[in-house]
């Protein structure tokens, strides 16, 4: 299904290691820039999966000439890729980086023919300007025959126009080179797989950090908002003791599932402890993250996995909280902690805020 929905050329191309074009290099690294721009301004985290998935949302674009607003892109992937539920609970160990190692070589090739043209034109640029030179000379030579001098000037001009253009070919291209050392820089990041955690497959609470400590960045800078969600399932060890550790590991993929289908693709989910959770909501203020809050909590009161020939329900109890001036990274989250502690205390199963 997910094929039919956005097919992809280029991407097949890749995953079938045929040759690309020049034409075809110069359409990646358009659609390279446009998903890495939209990435990072979207606050969107990258996996190899993500990666190959964003990567197939923008071929996708570009080669049906769909000019989208970033918030209808976050629906089109939410579309395409989470009614997908199967993928989702392949363990990310068993889908291999192959396509971010494939695009990783592309990049490279890539950025050394780029450097070897910025230094062809480089050459060509000294070429010009002793060719001009060599040209003002003889027209100083020959000012009496006007009609050489006229047809001096013509190419001289000429040349200056050839110069202009290779210079703004060649900001082009570094621009280009930018990009792709990002891009190169990212996949290895992605590659590493330093951020996940195995069991969910959602971030670690490394990653889940270093998110916040962006989003906290952002906040001071330009005033831009966010929330914290954290939750905690309710009397986990019980069901641990009741049905054992794998159901128990169940529950919490379980609970992952709701943090992935649920949220925007632009917030970012984490598994930052043993059955405990944190979700960023960037752009979202706390009274509209306490209404996410409640969705999720009522989401999972009403779901249940099937084990023992049984049904296994659980409930879960959340803190949130917004940032506010003079935050730091443990301010934030101790008061989101703060939340949920109150949630717990008033008898589990609830939404708390603290402000
Ligand atoms: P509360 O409602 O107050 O949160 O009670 P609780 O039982 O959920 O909390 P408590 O902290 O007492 O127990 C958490 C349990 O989570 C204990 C630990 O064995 C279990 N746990 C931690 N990590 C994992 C995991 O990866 N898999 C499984 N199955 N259990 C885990
Ligand atoms: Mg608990
Ligand atoms: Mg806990």
């Amino acid at each position: 299904m997910e094929e039919r929905i956005i097919n992809c050329r280029l991407y097949q191309k890749l995953q079938n290691n045929e040759k690309l074009s020049t034409e075809d290099i110069k359409t990646l690294m358009n659609i390279v820039r446009k998903e890495i721009n939209f990435l990072i301004r979207n606050n969107i985290i990258l996996s190899p999966m993500n990666y190959e998935r964003w990567f197939r949302i923008f071929c996708y674009l570009h080669e049906t000439g769909k000019e989208l607003t970033d918030l209808e892109i976050l629906g089109l992937y939410k579309d395409v890729f989470f009614q997908d539920t199967e993928t989702l609970n392949i363990p990310i160990d068993a889908r291999p980086a192959g396509f971010v190692e494939k695009l990783k070589n592309v990049a490279e090739t890539i950025d050394e023919k780029l450097l070897e043209i910025i230094k062809t034109i480089d050459n060509h640029q000294k070429e010009i300007d002793q060719h001009s030179l060599v040209i003002e000379v003889n027209k100083e030579k020959v000012k009496e025959n006007t009609e050489i001098s006229q047809a001096l000037n013509i190419i001289l001009k000429e040349l200056e126009e050839l110069k202009q253009q290779n210079s703004s070919l060649k900001e082009e291209l570094k621009k280009y080179h930018i990009d792709i050392e990002k891009l190169k820089e990212e996949l290895h990041q992605a590659k590493t797989e330093a951020n996940i955690d195995f069991l969910t497959t959602l971030y670690n609470r490394r990653r889940f950090e270093r998110a916040l400590l962006d989003m906290l960045r952002d906040f001071k800078e330009r005033g831009y908002p966010f929330s914290v969600v954290l939750l905690d399932i309710d009397d986990f060890k019980a069901i641990n003791d009741k049905y054992g550790h794998p159901i128990g590991d169940l529950v919490l993929k379980e609970v992952a599932n709701i943090l992935k289908n649920y949220l925007r693709a632009n917030s970012v989910s984490a598994r930052i402890g043993g059955e405990e959770f944190g979700v960023l909501l960037p752009g979202v203020e706390v009274q509209d993250a306490v209404k996410i809050a409640e969705r999720l909590r009522q989401i999972i009161e009403n779901r249940h996995i099937r084990a023992n020939g049984g049904f296994i329900k659980f409930t879960a109890s959340f803190g949130v909280t917004q940032v506010k001036a003079g935050d730091t990274l443990n301010s934030i989250i101790e008061r989101a902690d703060k939340a949920l502690y109150k949630s717990k205390q008033l008898g589990k199963n609830r939404v708390s805020v603290e402000v």
